[in-house]
């Protein structure tokens, strides 16, 4: 049996912890404390050695996307926390933010520092109004403990926090779309090169990290990048939060060293298939992730071993399928979904998507024509590699491998 171990998502029953005196009575800010006796590059290093890697899907080692700011600092850094959570299946960074908002607060100051910031901003999806709500008290508390602020305990540093909400777009889950969107701009992904740590917000050098990523930092920096590592699994360190929904018995957040097998956390961590059905397929990182059929399950959750198998960890979102959901309406689902939030700057994902949700349409309408999987195949592969953002090239290679792993579902609705 292997043991959930509760580091990000410690305080998830607890109530108050928006609240310094009780963060700090239960080890909060020691991380801080310990990092303003330290240089920045210093905590640089530290992370870089810890192998902690962006936990929003991309799985870059975060240390090094630090070290790509200018060495020379003429321009503000900014420091920008992602939290637009919008993948379908995805529900992880509510939880740190709602139940444990000091632990993101201490992390984004422990970072501003370590990249010379002093404004960092949480961009929130505009529908978790309530968790905004709940950042913002926390910030006020903390600027109240001269945790925030101006000379943050007395060690001369100035680092300050603002909530931004988002308006509901998905894109803006896309760090240039989400820079767009604060300029208030519409949220559509910018050209690149040039990457956000050399021209991001305001023309600025800027990080950009996601929520449970920078909740990390006060976890090693409060015990130290060795620690942290010995956590999870060789190259993706640390622990990581499963969200499992879909046909399980016990849906929920479950939070696991890196690298946990998919098939425990399936059939023993949420409880197995409910009602006593079949598995079917799992889409293992979100909606955008390519999926696996049952047998293919057997399957250590880290970043490495999912492109090996040829999906993606993504957000951790497990979406679990049983045997009675037709896999060609789990397709139209998610080309539905792309298709509402494609930003329509690229040709084949505004374009190719729409092609294929027509077509999908017609086939579970009974009227499919023959050639129009080829047709949607030859759609995927072409949307594939030929977009200015990873949306397109995601949700290509979603439909394509249910379209391929399912090929005979499919195939029934021609004739
Ligand atoms: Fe917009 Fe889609 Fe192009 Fe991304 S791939 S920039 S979402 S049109």
């Amino acid at each position: 049996m292997i043991q959930e171990t509760k580091v990000l998502t410690r305080h998830e029953n607890v109530s108050g912890m928006e609240e310094v005196e009780n963060y700090i009575r239960d080890g909060g800010y020691e991380g801080l404390k310990k990092a303003l006796t330290m240089l920045p590059q210093e905590i640089v290093e530290e992370v870089k050695k810890s192998f902690l890697r962006g936990r929003g899907g991309a799985g870059f080692p975060t240390g090094y996307k630090w070290s790509f700011l200018p060495k020379e600092k003429t321009k503000p850094h900014y420091l920008i926390c992602n939290a637009d959570e919008g993948e379908p299946g995805t529900f992880k960074d509510r939880v740190i933010m709602e139940h444990d908002p000091l632990l993101l607060i201490e992390g984004m100051t422990i970072s501003g520092y370590a990249i010379q910031s002093e404004l960092g901003v949480i961009y929130i999806r505009g529908e978790f109004k309530w968790i905004a709500e709940k950042l913002e008290c926390a910030i006020d508390n903390a600027r109240r403990a001269n945790l925030l602020g101006k000379n943050i305990m007395g060690k001369g540093f100035d680092f300050d926090i603002v909530v931004m909400r988002g308006a509901g777009a998905y894109i803006c889950g896309e760090e240039t779309a989400l820079i767009e969107s604060i300029e208030g701009k519409r949220g559509q992904p910018r050209v690149k090169p040039p990457f956000p740590a050399g021209v991001g917000l305001y023309d600025c050098p800027t990080i950009i990290n996601n929520v449970e990523t920078l909740a990390c930092i006060p976890i090693i920096l409060q015990n130290d990048a060795d620690a942290f590592k010995r956590m999870g699994s060789f190259q993706s360190a640390g622990t990581k939060l499963y969200g499992i929904s879909g046909h399980v018995n016990k849906p929920g957040l479950y939070e696991y060293p890196f690298g946990t097998n998919l098939k425990y956390l399936i059939m023993q961590a949420a409880g197995g298939i409910r009602n006593g059905k079949k598995l079917k397929a799992v889409i293992p990182g979100g909606l955008s992730s390519p999926i696996l059929k049952a047998d293919e399950i057997n399957l250590d959750m880290d970043f490495d071993s999912c492109v090996k198998a040829n999906t993606m960890l993504g957000s951790g979102g497990i979406i679990v399928i049983d045997e009675d959901t037709p896999i060609p309406e789990v397709a139209l689902t998610t080309v539905n979904f792309f298709v509402h939030e494609s930003c329509g700057q690229c040709i084949p994902c505004r374009e190719g998507l729409s092609k294929i949700q027509q077509i999908l349409t017609a086939l579970l309408d009974g009227k499919g024509q023959n050639g129009s999987i080829e047709t949607m195949l030859k759609i995927t592969q072409s949307v594939n590699g030929s977009t200015l953002c990873p949306m397109g090239d995601a949700a290509a290679m979603a439909i394509q491998s249910m379209i391929t792993k399912f090929r005979e579902e499919f195939d029934t609705l021609l004739k």
